[in-house]
């Protein structure tokens, strides 16, 4: 019956099938009850919302044709991505093939042991119509594939039946595009956190204890819960889906309303038995909870730039620092906040980032407003310069968070934080944006280029500004270590590696020994070294890696060192005199006793502080 009411309220209805897992085809058909009198456009994005990059999706779309009844109707391609058909009279069908194999987070993906499927790879947007409710048919491969196959997607059911084949619905395109869809034989879990069903759906083989996952994600998802909303400890969703991909190596996800997919290394997940907290494990869970974050931060409260996403091109906002590195701040945060790791754990991650941010030369030449706005062409599209002229607006700008964070802490006496700016953020912009908005193209939702320093203000009662416009704006490092102290917290540099300098990242590419960078002002490329010469001797010795840095180690900064190195098969001689070694590593370590904004910090109420110190010394 619910189905037979969606066919009728659903002006756009699209059914998707697995036609030949084997070649990797998805055959989709589009069906336009109402299609524009002179005639419809059709198109599909250029990109999917959540990941800053042109991939033209359309060129997977290998097969296209349409009808109206029996009749054939013209459809002209007008560029790289739309189509238009001529006008007809009646209800316009347009049927097409897409090849899927791509194993990512981004697009589609189909072999005879699964489908994954994003609807912004595989279903074409009617033009003008965008906000009209549509409905999807999911239809099984065939049958001999078929055995065991079952669904797992957030979007909603309109009379899906067994193992969840059959229909679902969409308010409008926007909701289509942000409901990913698995179909295959995935091993599943589920849990409640803030008020919602939560589930896990695993494809690939793996030995995953489902179990300790549940347990963990579960008190990760709690305490984003409480965190943004610390009255009703609530989820804005009723239920949320991670779709999680495991692979032999692989490592991605990406955030949607009420669900994420995630790809990554099977072994990077919890195992039977696995008393501690692996380094892969760790990893796994900081991307969960990253993705996890995003369901309040970028997919409710948006830059204003985003509402609504345009498909076709690129979409610039110089906000994506607040969007992505404030996530990143909070992914690992949320962790030692949910106990899941200890903080001392928590101290060695952060002196990572900060580190990573520290080895770049590009951090001096870009600001992370001006890296949010390039995102397109540089962050996403790296290239041999990229360290020297890119700066990482995840790292550097969950940097920036804790700086904010820090600051506000120290200068408020704990009263205040950034915990407190996301709430007003959210309370302002992300609570309401799917029930209260009108459609796509509402002025009101989503902050605005300029709006984060005013909300911090109301937030916080502090003028931060200047602050913000060198942290943000410039590319001076920031004052960390100062920062840090009033929390009892001791942060030191020291050299990762104690050689001199040479100033070159490598990569040892079987038996060739290549360079992948030149640092800006390093002792390399001073002496004329570039990035993509083979080297093959020093001092006349032939090396590799392993044989270079021996003989680094056993020089002084000041020593001339004679490189040998072939570019375009030509060999070439280079003097490079060594730098001093370069001083990137940092240490966090926390100052005995007590200390309340610390405390605060990493949510360590006093009551349980004793217990938390005995399971943090378990592990
Ligand atoms: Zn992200």
């Amino acid at each position: 019956m619910r189905a037979v009411a969606v066919e009728s309220e659903a002006a756009i209805l699209y059914r998707i099938e697995p036609i030949d897992p084997h070649a990797h085809l998805l055959q989709v058909t589009l069906k336009v009850l109402r299609p524009s009198s002179d005639g419809q456009r059709v198109a599909l994005p250029a990109w999917i919302p959540g990941s800053y990059m042109i991939r033209e999706f359309a060129r997977h779309i290998i097969r296209i044709e349409a009808h109206c009844g029996t009749k054939p109707v013209r459809l002209d391609k007008l560029d790289k991505h739309s189509w238009s058909a001529a006008p007809v009279d009646g209800v316009l069908e347009i049927s097409y093939t897409v090849y899927a194999w791509d194993l990512s987070v981004r697009a589609a993906h189909l072999d005879a042991s699964h489908a994954f499927i994003n609807a912004s790879s595989v279903c074409l947007r009617v033009i003008g119509q965008e906000g009209l409710p549509c409905s999807v048919e999911l239809a099984p491969p065939p049958a001999a594939i078929a055995r065991n196959w079952r669904v797992a997607t957030t979007l909603p059911e309109a009379g899906a039946a067994r193992h969840g084949f059959g229909r679902y619905r969409a308010s409008d395109y926007d909701e289509l595009i942000d409901h990913p869809i698995e179909m295959g034989t995935f091993s599943l879990a589920h849990f409640e956190a803030g008020g919602a069903r939560h589930e896990i759906a695993i494809t690939g083989r793996s030995d995953v204890d489902l179990k300790r996952l549940s347990r963990d994600l579960s008190a990760v998802c709690a305490v984003q819960s409480v965190l943004f909303e610390p009255k009703t400890r609530r989820a804005p969703f009723d239920r949320y889906l991670f779709l999680t991909t495991a692979v032999g190596d692989g490592y991605g996800g990406l955030e949607h309303r009420n669900s994420t997919a995630l790809l990554c290394n099977r072994n990077d997940l919890p195992w039977h038995g696995m008393d501690s907290v692996s380094d892969g494990y760790r990893s796994f869970l900081g991307l969960a909870s990253h993705e996890y974050f995003h369901a309040w931060h970028v997919k409710r409260i948006k830059p204003a730039a985003f509402v609504p996403y345009e498909l076709d091109r690129e979409v610039h906002t110089r906000l994506l620092w607040i969007f992505e590195g404030f996530t990143s701040y909070y992914d690992d945060l949320m962790l030692a906040r949910a106990g899941v790791i200890s903080h001392s754990d928590y101290l060695k991650l952060l002196g990572k980032t900060i580190s990573n941010v520290l080895r770049g030369p590009g951090r001096h030449v870009q600001s992370i407003a001006d890296s949010s706005f390039d995102a397109w062409t540089k962050y996403y599209r790296q290239d041999e310069n990229s360290p020297n002229s890119v700066v990482s607006y995840y790292a550097k700008g969950a940097l920036v968070a804790l700086a904010i964070d820090l600051s506000i802490r120290a200068r408020t006496k704990g009263v205040s934080s950034l915990d407190d700016v996301m709430r007003l953020m959210w309370t302002r912009l992300g609570r309401s944006f799917y029930s209260q908005r009108g459609h796509a193209g509402d002025a009101q939702a989503g902050l605005p280029e300029d709006g984060f320093e005013p909300m911090l203000r109301e937030a916080t009662g502090l003028a931060m500004k200047a602050q913000l416009t060198r942290w943000v704006d410039g590319t001076d490092d920031l004052p960390l270590a100062r920062l840090f102290a009033p929390l009892g917290i001791d942060m030191t540099m020291t050299a990762t590696d104690p050689s001199p300098s040479l100033g070159v990242r490598l990569a040892q590419r079987g038996s060739e020994l290549q360079v992948t960078s030149a640092l800006t002002g390093g002792a390399a490329q001073r002496a004329g070294v570039s990035s993509g010469d083979v080297l093959v001797a020093c001092d006349g010795i032939r090396v590799n890696e392993a044989m270079l840095k021996a003989m680094l180690a056993r020089r002084t900064p000041g020593d001339r060192v004679r490189l040998h190195a072939f570019r375009r098969d030509e060999l070439l001689e280079f003097e490079a005199t060594l730098d001093a070694p370069i001083q990137t590593e940092v240490n966090l370590a926390l100052k005995p006793g007590a200390n309340p904004l610390r405390d605060a910090w990493l949510n360590v109420r006093a009551s349980d502080r004793g217990a938390r110190r005995a399971k943090s010394g378990r592990a």
